[in-house]
């Protein structure tokens, strides 16, 4: 198959490096030169583990290249994948379909033959039906099918997701592209990934619905952990003990300091207001994004409880600024809020993340110190916050922070450290849901 990936971000990039290692020819398109430039010349801009090899060795293989302009990819292509981001829109909340819309009438322009459109970017219910508008109205007689293909890769575990997909959506309302759809993921589905064919604007709301259902798991728990706190229990405990019974699972069940990231914040309040707009609104949800939003500001409130009731004038080490381990991407990455937060009470910080500082420095304010590594961040620091779960910040050597720190105090909002280890060398702890009652 010859496809072209129009946007070549997380999502774009990955998809295309696998599907040119599954044997198809692929175009990855992008509209910021930097990006495609650095791609031609074998750098990616993206952090994500395994991904520059997987890019080089397909590109060494002649099954993958690099192009700024669309024309030429779409005319040759049998497949065009629209892989560009869906933020949230200022103001309102709705997904911004602008980059989407746009595509889609470059494409149209472009097509030649018989051509299957297919959106993997995460698009609200009916996203098709207008794509599919614009292009008939670009072109009346271009022979097409629009597809919805979500993706549910993990930044951070990307290539491994793309590849051993628990299930492939394919949403259709045009039967011939069930063929191409089917040609496309073969490997795939050969390895037993369920390839599960449904209606377009179904395909679309199956996205949103798994996006906002791990979003709420999260909030649950994170709740659950709130009344763990004030009650004396341990949500560690309540995770395993609730996690073990099947239809709960374990995943997704790890009190933190809220959901962040490129996609649940935007996607769930994206849903809300489709609900909304529709007459059926989604209360579960509502209350999922409103308890989440406060949650994060809410974290700065235990680091000052943590520092004895006020951290005006003292300095806050943060580890961990993306919003996961793994990745590059700081999107509505928690640390943003906590930082503010603490920055709003008189606190000055410092901060350390192996990989996410130079996009911080862009969304952080101008204040902020860095630092070269876990030591250097704590060295004279008031508390050390673990904000993001890095393998890294897993094995610390407690003595030596102690040693380093200003006041031995430790805030871990990912319950990465055990309590009694690290009071036994004379910090005082603060987790999540983790009580000091006996
Ligand atoms: P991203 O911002 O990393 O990448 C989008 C890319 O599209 C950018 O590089 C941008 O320059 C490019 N672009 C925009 N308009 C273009 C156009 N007309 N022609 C060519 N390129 C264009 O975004 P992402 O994280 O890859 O997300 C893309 C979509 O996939 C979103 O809808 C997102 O919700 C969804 N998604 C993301 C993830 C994830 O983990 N990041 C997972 C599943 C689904």
């Amino acid at each position: 198959m010859r496809i072209a990936m129009i946007g070549s971000g997380y999502v774009g990039l990955v998809s295309g490096a696998c599907f040119a290692d599954f044997g198809h020819d692929v175009i990855c398109v992008d509209k910021a030169a930097d990006k495609i430039a650095a791609l031609k010349e074998g750098r990616i801009p993206i952090f994500e583990p395994g991904l520059d090899e997987l890019v080089a060795s397909n590109v060494e293989a002649g099954r993958l290249s690099f192009s700024t302009e669309l024309a030429e990819p779409v005319a040759w292509a049998d497949v065009v994948f629209i892989g560009v981001g869906t933020p949230s829109r200022r103001g309102d909340g709705h997904a911004d379909l602008s980059y989407v819309f746009a595509a889609a009438r470059e494409i149209a322009r472009s097509m030649q033959g018989f051509t299957v459109v297919v959106t993997k970017s995460t698009v609200p219910v009916g996203t098709g039906d207008e794509v599919e508008r614009i292009i008939l109205q670009e072109r009346p007689n271009a022979d097409f099918a629009v597809v919805s293909n979500p993706e549910f890769l993990r930044e951070g575990a990307a290539i491994d997701d793309f590849k051993r997909p628990d299930r492939i959506v394919v949403g259709l309302e045009d039967e011939r592209a069930r063929d191409v759809m089917s040609e496309v993921y073969r490997p795939l589905y050969l390895n037993s990934a369920p390839l599960l064919f449904t209606q377009r604007r179904t395909s679309e709301l199956i996205k949103y619905a798994a996006n906002a259902f791990l979003a709420m798991k999260i909030t649950f728990i994170n709740e659950i952990a709130d009344l763990c706190e004030s009650v004396g229990a341990n949500v560690q405990e309540v995770s395993r003990g609730i996690g073990l019974d099947n239809r709960i699972g374990s995943k997704f069940l790890h009190a933190g300091p809220g959901y962040g990231g490129s996609c649940f914040p935007k996607d769930t309040l994206a849903l809300v207001k489709t609900a909304q707009d529709s007459g059926t609104p989604v209360r579960l949800i509502e209350a999922t994004v409103a308890i989440n939003d406060t949650r994060k500001r809410a974290m700065a409130r235990k680091v000052v409880a943590a520092c004895g009731g006020d951290v005006r004038g003292k300095t806050i080490a943060i580890l961990g600024l993306t919003f996961k381990p793994n990745t590059d991407d700081m999107r509505d990455a928690p640390s943003l809020a906590i930082i503010q937060a603490l920055q709003d009470l008189g606190a000055r910080v410092k901060a350390y993340d192996p990989e996410g500082m130079a996009h911080a420095k862009h969304l952080l304010d101008p204040s902020v110190v860095y630092a070269t590594g876990p030591y250097d961040c704590a060295e004279g620091a008031d508390a050390l916050v673990i904000v993001t779960e890095w393998n890294q910040f897993r094995a610390l050597d407690l003595r030596r922070l102690g040693e380093v720190m200003a006041k031995p105090i430790l805030v871990d909002l990912r319950n990465i450290y055990a309590r009694d280890d690290v009071e036994r060398l004379g910090f005082s702890y603060t987790g999540i849901g983790t009580s000091t009652r006996r």
